[in-house]
C-alpha cells in the first residue's frame, strides 16, 4: 500500500501575506485527527525557505515548482535543484504543462530536470497530460504513456519519484474527466511504470492534478491507483486545502 500524498502548488501565486494561510493550514493540520496524506506545499521560490521554516512543525513539506538541468552556472533568472534543496525543499515540481507551454520544455528536458532533482536529494513530481484536442482524437493514453517513456529517468528505479497526471483541459477549468476515465489513465500509468520498473513501479504514487476541489476531492481520491493529489487554485486557501487533504 503506498501512503497518499497531496502536494500544492500555488503557482505564481503568493506573497508574504500569504503565509498566512501557511499558519492557518498548519492550524487546521495539528488541532484535528492527524492527516492520512503526506502535505507538500510548492510555493514560489522567493516563499520556499520560509514554508520550509513554518511548516516544519506541523508536518509541511516544501517543494519546488521547478529547476534547471544543471547544478550552477550562467543561467540567469534559473533556480539549481541544490538550490532548492538548500532553501528546505524536498520535493520539486517538474514537466509542468503550464512550464512546456510557457518555456517549450520537452520530455528530454523534463527528464534532464528529474535526474537533477534527485541528483540534489529531492523528489520530483514528474508531470504529464493530454490536450483537450488530443483526448477528442482519442489520443490520451498515447501521449500520456508517450511522456512517461520520455520524461521518467532510468534513476526512478533506485529513486524515488511520483508522476502527476494532470489532462491539460482540466487545469483551472473547473472540468474534470470522470471517474471511469482517470482510472482508465492511473491503470494505464500504473502498467507502464511495472513494465519498466517491475516491483518498483507498483509503489509509485500517481497523483491526479486538475480543478480537484473540495467537492469532488473524496470521489477522486478514492479512485485506484490514485495515490493523491496535485492542486493548484484550492490549495491557496487554507480551509479549501484542508478539506481535499482530508478526503484522503
Ligand atoms: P487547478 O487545481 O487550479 O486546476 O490546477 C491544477 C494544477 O495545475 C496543479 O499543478
Amino acid at each position: 500500500t503506498i501512503s497518499p500524498l497531496i502536494a500544492g502548488n500555488w503557482k505564481m501565486n503568493g506573497l508574504t501575506h500569504s503565509l498566512g494561510e501557511l499558519t492557518e493550514l498548519a492550524r487546521l493540520l495539528t488541532a484535528g485527527e492527524a492527516p492520512r496524506a503526506l502535505v507538500v506545499v510548492c510555493p514560489p521560490a522567493t516563499l520556499l525557505a520560509a514554508v520550509a521554516a513554518q511548516g516544519a512543525s506541523s508536518g509541511i513539506i516544501a517543494g519546488g515548482q521547478d529547476c534547471h538541468v544543471n547544478a550552477s552556472g550562467a543561467h540567469t533568472g534559473d533556480i539549481a535543484a541544490g538550490m532548492l534543496a538548500d532553501a528546505g525543499a524536498q520535493y520539486v515540481i517538474v514537466g509542468h504543462s503550464e512550464r512546456r507551454t510557457d518555456h517549450a520544455e520537452t520530455d528530454d528536458e523534463v527528464r534532464a530536470k528529474a535526474e537533477a532533482a534527485i541528483g540534489a536529494g529531492l523528489k520530483p513530481i514528474i508531470c504529464v497530460g493530454e490536450t483537450e484536442q488530443q483526448r477528442d482524437a482519442g489520443d490520451a493514453e498515447a501521449v500520456v504513456i508517450a511522456q512517461i517513456d520520455g520524461a521518467i529517468p532510468d534513476a526512478a528505479e533506485q529513486h524515488e519519484i511520483i508522476v502527476a497526471y494532470e489532462p491539460i483541459w482540466a487545469i483551472g477549468t473547473g472540468r474534470t474527466p470522470s471517474l471511469e476515465e482517470i482510472a482508465q489513465i492511473h491503470r494505464v500509468i500504473r502498467d507502464r511504470l511495472v513494465e519498466r520498473f517491475g516491483e518498483r513501479g507498483q509503489i509509485i504514487r500517481i497523483l491526479y492534478g486538475g480543478s480537484l476541489k473540495p467537492h469532488n476531492a473524496r470521489e477522486i481520491l478514492a479512485v485506484e491507483n490514485v495515490n493523491g493529489g496535485l492542486v493548484g487554485g484550492a490549495s491557496l486557501l487554507a480551509k479549501d486545502f484542508y478539506t481535499i487533504i482530508s478526503a484522503v
